[in-house]
């Protein structure tokens, strides 16, 4: 078939999380009555903030009368939310991003995948290795060429910039599925190698709110001169739990030295018709007083097992990164295992789940990710577990 997209077939399968279900399937085959708890998940568990919900609420009820009913919304969403954005996120931080620089989005992943759109076919693109498979996969779709910048304990996961030019380095900080993080004068170094090559950086900022260090910044725009280089991605989805309820949004500044800001107006206002009221609505809780204190409470809650996880593991011997300015832990395997085999020992012996690192790139082969979004109990159980398991 001439007329399909050729570059679909140069996509990696699907296979992680496939492979993950398949096996989990065929060890529920031999062991029926095991009671397996996954550490592999990258979704949420905890429900919406009572601020949240009380706003969807609201919102469902202007819905129901002809006096308050709202139908499409501006493309770039509604000036309440891009105003608490501005106000909230940038300049309380002393960033100063205008609110026409915001655009509200379903979430961070339709943004991500759709935003190369605006460059041409031939540029070339990197990403640090392990990677969020969301970069390479809507690159390869266009049929861009990609190169990897591995990340690992010799480069204390701190990527090297390119050793050949590139246009466009995806950075993703803190780091799915590393949960590591890079420090402002880290991260400055790749701004200034940005701006002094002509570099367009992607941030995605999806991990912002699990930040604890003062070090680490929020925010790329934290940044001089970031304006001039760097787009933003945003996503309440670990934020606020909002995987279901979907709402993010981009910064994509005026100061670019491509006309992006213009570019991805036109784009949005072609091919994508707003986020639902009801989500903007419920994001807007998000900056109440009220709404701060009850995600902050939720955050505490998932990092206070990442700690948990961090300490018992170590404590278990294993080598851990991560888990301290994100939901995320990456386990060295003992033992020179490869990722898979470990994957294999953790289901078998304590009937729990985590994500092979081999499945987000070369360089996380020898590693497993583990999730601190589950619920304590169950969190404390499967480290119970594990630890019975490696004695
Ligand atoms: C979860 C996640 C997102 C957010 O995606 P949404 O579409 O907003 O749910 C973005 N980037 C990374 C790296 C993620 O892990």
């Amino acid at each position: 078939m001439k007329k399909i997209n050729g570059n679909y077939q140069k996509l990696p399968g699907a296979y992680l999380f496939s492979e993950i279900a398949q096996r989990v399937k065929a060890f529920k085959v031999d062991c029926p009555e095991a009671d397996i708890i996954s550490l592999g998940i990258g979704d949420v568990t905890q429900p919406l903030a009572p601020a949240v919900v009380e706003a969807l609420h609201k919102a469902a009820d202007e819905m129901a009368a002809s006096a308050t009913f709202r139908g499409y919304g501006p493309e770039r969403g509604y000036d309440f939310l891009r105003e608490a954005i501005v106000e909230n996120d940038f300049r309380a931080r002393g960033i100063e991003i205008e609110s026409d620089e915001v655009f509200v989005s379903d979430g961070a992943k339709s943004d991500i995948g759709n935003f190369q759109e605006l460059l041409s076919g031939d540029v070339r693109i990197a990403v640090t290795d392990p990677v969020y498979p969301v970069y390479i996969d809507a690159n390869t779709m266009a049929g861009r060429e990609i190169v990897t910048l591995p990340c690992k304990p010799e480069n204390a996961f701190v990527p090297e910039l390119p050793a050949e030019q590139v246009d466009v380095v995806y950075l993703c900080y803190p780091n799915n599925p590393t949960g590591t993080t890079l420090t402002r004068e880290q991260l400055k170094v790749w701004v200034d190698y940005a701006l002094s090559h002509d570099v367009l950086i992607f941030y995605d900022a999806a991990y912002e709110a699990y930040i604890q260090s003062g070090d680490v910044p929020h925010s790329i725009y934290e940044i001089e001169g970031s304006k001039e280089c760097a787009v933003e991605f945003h996503s309440y989805s670990k934020t606020a739990g909002f995987t279901g309820i979907r709402c993010g949004y981009t910064v994509v500044p005026k100061a670019l030295r491509a006309p992006l800001n213009s570019m991805w107006n036109r784009r949005q206002s072609t091919k994508f018709n707003g986020t639902s009221y009801l989500s903007q609505c419920a994001a807007g809780a998000i900056y109440t007083p009220e709404g701060k204190k009850q995600i902050k409470a939720t955050i505490a809650y998932y990092m206070e097992n990442a700690r948990l996880m961090r300490e018992t593991l170590t404590g278990m011997g294993f080598t851990v990164y991560g888990g301290v300015d994100a939901p995320y832990l990456w386990v060295q395997t003992p033992c020179g295992m490869t990722s898979w085999e470990l994957f294999d020992r953790i289901l078998r012996a304590a009937h729990v789940v985590c994500t092979p690192g081999a499945g987000f790139g070369d360089a996380g082969e020898g590693y497993v990710r583990l999730t601190a979004f589950g619920n304590r109990e169950k969190t404390e159980e499967a480290l119970r577990r594990i630890a019975k398991s490696v004695k």
